[in-house]
């Protein structure tokens, strides 16, 4: 079977199809500018298509896209008989979905209904989803949700210390996101280290543009570092990560900001790009560091140290670590980040090769000789994992 996984932003839709015979993939690419103008981007069979092409909206972009994987010279199936099914990622399901579900009338009305817990993806997603039943009919689809894989968090990790009635009446509470990059490591962690995932206490590090990190005890989230929104937890690319609440109130009546614009600078002025005024991207921090941008280096630094105590933390409160993962862009590729937030963890048994850990690609294990706890570079990948959740449940 062939299975479509879309991701669909507000303007954007990116999309694997997948052949699940061997789980490869046999064209992906992303349409963008939906709505504005419209460009695709696509990569199928060794071709590559890359063109302004109009879409007025999401289902022009499926309607393309399916064009494409259905073209004479381009294409990769014959006909849209040959997508099996679609998984869709999805933001936010609240606290109503611990798993991947298949898309029912009842399925679009929790997600409309966590709008307001997730108002930037949520609605996007909706679309998309709603964009393929127009063009595609009676696929089956399947919604694959950033927050499921933490609905096994014990209350005492998702409820905040302020009145009960916000996470009673207005849902207030920990959520957490990147579900299904932290399921995805922690089970290949267990498969490297060949042992069942039921007997490993695992924190995994998620460090890209937005970056998490989550407490893994026996294949269950036991807690996460974003919360409510993607913006609790470490520093970010652009987002500031856990700060004083009280700085809020604080910069309005001294700047004379409303809420909504400091959120706003939260959001998308902040994390290493608002501390270093350089970037949000990590390897323009580290060149700049590099030349002696003392700003970049600080940057780095802090978000170094952000990871380093909140992995402290995670052990801490999950009683003990056995691996220790790192992925994402920043995880899986940046060294020396790698490095400086290692540095000083061997008091818990962490401990890293220098020889080992190198820019070099790929599943590997860093640790050094005879460290207690594994430390383990594996490169996420959530779009297979929707792709298997939607084999399973079509
Ligand atoms: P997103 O959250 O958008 O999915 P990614 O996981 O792609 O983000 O991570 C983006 C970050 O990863 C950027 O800061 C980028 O600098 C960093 N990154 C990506 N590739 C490399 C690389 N080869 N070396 C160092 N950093 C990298």
């Amino acid at each position: 079977m062939n299975i479509l996984v879309i991701n669909a932003g507000s303007s954007s839709l990116k999309y694997q199809l997948f052949d699940m015979k061997d789980r490869s993939v046999m064209a992906k690419g992303l349409c963008e500018r939906i709505g504005i103008d419209g460009h695709i981007r696509y990569s199928g069979r060794d071709k590559v298509y890359d063109r302004d092409v109009a879409l007025a909206d999401h289902a022009a972009a499926v309607k393309a896209l399916i064009e494409l994987l259905t073209d004479a010279e381009y294409g990769v199936i014959r006909d849209m008989g040959e997508i099996g099914a679609v998984g869709h990622r999805v933001a936010h399901a609240g606290e109503e979905f611990s798993e991947s579900t298949l898309i029912t009338d009842k399925v679009l009305e929790v997600i409309e209904a966590c709008v307001p817990l997730a108002p930037l993806h949520n609605p996007a997603n909706l679309v998309g989803i709603r964009a393929c039943a127009a063009v595609m009919g009676g696929v089956p689809q399947v919604a694959v949700f950033d927050t499921a894989f933490h609905q096994t968090m014990p209350a005492k990790a998702f409820i905040y210390a302020i009145p009960y009635e916000y996470y009673t009446e207005d849902r207030v509470r920990r959520y957490g996101f990147h579900g299904t990059s932290h399921r995805f490591v922690a089970d290949r962690a267990a498969e490297m280290l060949n042992r069942p995932i039921g007997e490993l206490k695992i924190v995994t590090c998620h460090l890209g543009n937005g970056s998490s990190l989550c407490a893994i005890d026996g294949g269950r989230s036991f807690d996460t570092t974003m919360g409510l929104t993607p913006l609790e937890g470490v520093p970010m690319g652009t987002r500031s990560g856990s700060i004083d609440p009280a700085i809020i109130d604080y910069l309005c009546s001294r700047r004379g900001m409303t809420v909504k614009e400091i959120t706003d600078i939260l959001n998308k002025k902040s994390g290493v790009l608002g501390i270093s005024g350089v970037s949000s991207d990590f390897r323009d921090l580290g060149a700049a560091a590099r030349e002696g941008n003392r700003r970049a280096e600080l940057a780095l630094g802090i978000f170094a140290h952000n990871v380093k105590k909140t992995i402290g933390a995670l052990a801490a409160g999950m009683g003990g670590i056995d691996a220790l993962v790192f992925t994402a862009g920043v995880g899986e590729n940046n060294d020396v980040i790698r490095s400086m937030i290692i540095e000083g963890l061997e008091f818990l048994g962490i401990e890293a090769d220098a020889e080992k850990n190198t820019p070099m690609c790929g599943e590997r294990d860093i640790s050094a000789p005879g460290a207690r706890v594994k430390t383990l570079v594996i490169p996420t990948n959530e779009e297979l994992v929707i792709a298997l959740d939607t084999q399973r449940l079509t």
